[in-house]
């Protein structure tokens, strides 16, 4: 027989399955030797008291036997000969896009200006120790797009988005651990990221779809509001009236292109700020409320949210044991952003901390209509790396030493590969931005003590939290509202947030292209 429990026990009896057998049957009233197994349904930390818990749901096998039931992949068929649906960008959204294409009987044709995971990781090492970003190649661009090198944390804050359980399932599918089921906050890491974007990939092609790297997608040919095919960068036209746009949020010229061809975009508010590094001890003897974490709990992440005057300014993207990552995506600019290895071992946590922006706030761009959000960020990026010395450098600054207006007379060390520059923030941001996070900070600290200290760097800027452009969809067919078969989909379009978000948009916008085929049949 099964039975299902909630019980809290201490991280140690979680951590360890005869321990958390005999408290299970203590606690039940159950003869130990009746419990054939204990299946870990779900799992939460609950750390607000200094005696901290785990939440465990549990099914109890008593008197029966537990069968391993691996997850399965759907049954795919062979698609090489069905009819062609092109999706522009292999990140989640256009990789789960394809996915869901292929299941349902529809040949993906994927296009994807990046290189492969693996040649990807070249260019990725040329921005962190030479300096030279590949507009094609980084860790935005590319196989998986920026959620192949990203933290893999994966979930989402909106619970109405979709079937999370149905992608998480998929990725364990196709290599990931199966404890991003039980997990309340599952993560995978960058480390085992590739492998699992991989096995997407050559499903996708065993089945008969296709995938072009390093191609680019540089026009679209429209005419009578209606998409008949797309040109690349080498001049070669594709003829399709069915387009999936899955480009990303940093896909800057897809949104140029758009604007000058008059179809429409709305600009959209975004957040931006900085990325803050602290040691990882200090953020687990803050959450955890005690000296060492010991061995039974993982690193602690943290998640923060204040008013400064009316603005928002939060926590972004927390990597508990993570790294900053150098995310410029063009020559000319700097970007930071985090991740962590799946053990989350590094000595360090970071987190984007970010300054809710309005649009009034993009006023001096007004020139660029829907794209001055899009330029505001970009002078941001552009004055980063100039104040930081115009390499992937970033501009950096003592926590204490931001709060009190003063540049930091020397900087520690720090995980962001390409190094530091010591400046004062007020040169990279303007003025409301610079005095909410000098205000927020100041907050912070007064809720997380111990967070306000001088042996905390900020990074500048962390800017590409989501898309500073809406490309506009009819809520019922998801396409575009002027232009028939082309289907804005994912972060870039504004319709996602994350990986999890961007492979559900992903697949909803596959299940609307399908639709509308056989509708027309
Ligand atoms: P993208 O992943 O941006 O993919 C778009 C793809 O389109 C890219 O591969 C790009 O090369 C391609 N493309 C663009 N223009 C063209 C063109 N003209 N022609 C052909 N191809 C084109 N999210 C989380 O949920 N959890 C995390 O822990 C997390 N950590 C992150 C860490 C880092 C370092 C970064 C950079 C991001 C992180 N994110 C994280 C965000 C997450 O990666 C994105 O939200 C997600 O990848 C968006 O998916 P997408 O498919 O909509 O777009």
């Amino acid at each position: 027989m099964q039975h299902e429990f909630t019980i809290q026990v201490s991280p140690e009896i979680a951590a360890n399955p005869e321990q958390l057998k005999n408290d299970v049957a203590r606690k039940n009233g159950i003869p130990i030797d009746d419990i054939k197994h204990i299946k870990i349904v779900k799992r939460s930390i609950d750390a607000r008291q200094r005696n901290i818990k785990v939440n465990l749901k549990l099914n109890v096998y008593v008197q029966e036997e537990y069968i391993y039931r691996p997850i399965e992949l759907p049954d795919y068929p062979d698609v090489s000969n069905a009819p062609e649906i092109v999706i522009i960008g292999a990140g989640p959204a256009g990789l789960f896009s394809a996915l869901q294409c292929v299941e349902l009987g529809y040949k993906p044709i994927v296009i994807e200006r990046g290189k492969d995971v693996r040649n990807r990781r070249r260019d990725l090492k040329a921005i962190n120790q030479d300096h030279i970003v590949n507009e094609d190649s980084n860790y935005c661009f590319g196989e998986g797009g920026a959620g192949t090198y990203s933290d893999g944390k994966l979930y989402t804050r909106s619970k109405k988005r979709g079937d999370v359980q149905r992608i998480l399932k998929l990725l364990v599918g196709f290599g990931a651990t199966d404890q991003i089921l039980v997990e309340a906050h599952p993560h995978i890491g960058t480390n085992k990221l590739p492998n699992i974007i991989a096995a997407i990939r050559e499903k996708i092609i065993a089945q008969g779809g296709e995938i072009h790297f390093e191609t680019r997608v540089t026009d679209f040919e429209i005419k009578s509001s209606k998409i008949h095919g797309v040109t690349l960068l080498n001049g070669d036209k594709i003829a399709t009236n069915r387009v999936i746009l899955a480009t990303g949020h940093s896909a800057r010229d897809i949104f140029e292109l758009l604007y000058h061809k008059n179809i429409e975009i709305e600009a959209k508010p975004f957040a931006l700020g900085v990325r803050v590094e602290h040691s990882q001890k200090l953020i687990d003897q803050i959450q955890y409320k005690c000296e060492d974490r010991g061995p039974y709990l993982p690193p602690s992440p943290y998640s923060i949210v204040k008013q400064v005057d009316g603005r928002g300014m939060y926590s972004f993207c927390m990597c508990p044991g993570g790294v900053i990552a150098a995310c410029a995506t063009s020559p000319g600019e700097v970007v930071t952003n985090g991740w962590s290895p799946s053990k989350r071992d590094q000595p360090t946590s970071n987190s984007g901390i970010v300054v809710e922006l309005r649009e009034e706030d993009f006023k001096p761009f007004s020139k660029y209509g829907p794209l001055a959000g899009m330029y505001f960020q970009k002078s941001i990026e552009q004055k980063a790396w100039s104040v930081g010395g115009e390499t992937q450098r970033v501009p950096a600054q003592r926590l204490i030493d931001l709060v009190e207006g003063r540049v930091s007379s020397d900087l520690p060390e720090t995980s962001y590969a390409p190094g530091l520059t010591s400046a004062d923030m007020g040169m990279v941001f303007p003025k409301f931005i610079h005095s909410t996070l000098k205000e927020g900070f100041k907050a912070f600290g007064d809720s997380m003590k111990g967070y306000l200290t001088n042996e905390a760097v900020v990074h500048a800027p962390e800017s590409r939290t989501s898309s500073p452009i809406r490309i506009p969809r009819d809520w019922q067919t998801l396409e575009h509202t002027q232009i028939k078969g082309l289907y804005p989909c994912g972060e870039g379009a504004g319709y996602a947030g994350g990986i999890i978000s961007a492979a559900i948009d992903g697949e909803k916008c596959a299940i609307a292209c399908v639709r509308s085929i056989e509708k027309k049949n």
